[in-house]
């Protein structure tokens, strides 16, 4: 079961692919994860791709294409994986076809997590991202159980520069200049699905299960 979740930032791409990783048993690959515990880590990628993500502009395709490509390979994702944040341009969607075609394989869901622009920016503001392990939070829709103090790992709650409201903005122009165009290119694939980001997460969640099967 491979699985692209789309959406703009914000819209519950990372929410859904745990849920997602943890009923299938399949990893759940975030790019945004990867270049973010390369910054922690004071590697070189992590410092070309800091520059980039503070601006809220995308990431250069060549910084993340081989990387994917290499994860893609490992044995835990025989079975399948949820890519959350990529592909983003439509040259990293057809670098990605190419690498799945040498394999024999192709994407069997593209899920397009439909949220419109004047949520985004409210719902950005409350997310809190543990610096420890990276879990995601919402101060309203889903607050850990001690105000500031993750869950899973009990590190601090902060809220990424990149979530401001001034960056979120800036994101998501690049989201509708660079990312949306994917839509019609899986649309045209015939492997995409559409569901109203809108709802809370758990309908939004079982809405998923209901295109995936089982
Ligand atoms: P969000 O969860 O809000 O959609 P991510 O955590 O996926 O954000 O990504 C954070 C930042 O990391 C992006 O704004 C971008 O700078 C960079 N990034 C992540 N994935 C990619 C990618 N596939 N291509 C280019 N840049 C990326
Ligand atoms: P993305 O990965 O697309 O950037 P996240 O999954 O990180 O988005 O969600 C963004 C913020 O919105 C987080 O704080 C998350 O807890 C919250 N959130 C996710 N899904 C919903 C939902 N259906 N309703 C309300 N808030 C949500
Ligand atoms: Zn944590």
């Amino acid at each position: 079961m491979r699985i692209i979740m789309l959406g703009a930032p914000g819209a519950g791409k990372g929410t859904q692919a745990k849920k997602i990783a943890d009923k299938y048993g399949i990893p759940h690959i975030s790019t945004g994860d990867i270049f973010r515990a390369n910054i922690k880590a004071g590697t070189e990628l992590g410092k070309k791709a800091k520059a980039y993500m503070d601006q809220g502009a995308l990431v250069p395709d060549e910084l993340v294409v081989d990387l994917v490509a290499d994860r893609v390979k490992q044995p835990d994702c025989e079975k399948g994986y949820v890519l959350d944040g990529f592909p983003r341009t439509i040259p990293q969607a057809e670098s990605l076809d190419q690498v799945l075609s040498s394999m024999g394989q192709e994407i069997g869901f593209a899920i397009n997590v439909e949220v419109p622009d004047e949520h985004i920016v409210r719902r950005m503001s409350g997310r809190r991202a543990c610096v420890g392990c990276g879990a995601t939070y919402h101060v309203v829709h889903a607050p850990s159980k001690k105000e500031g103090v993750c869950d899973r790992c009990g590190e601090p709650l902060i809220l990424r520069d990149d979530d401001k409201p001034e960056t979120v903005e800036k994101r998501l122009s690049v989201y509708h200049e660079q990312t949306q165009p994917l839509i019609d290119y899986y649309s045209g694939k015939g492997c995409l699905k559409e569901v109203d980001g809108t709802k809370d997460m758990e309908e939004v969640f079982t809405d998923i299960c209901a295109i995936l099967g089982e």
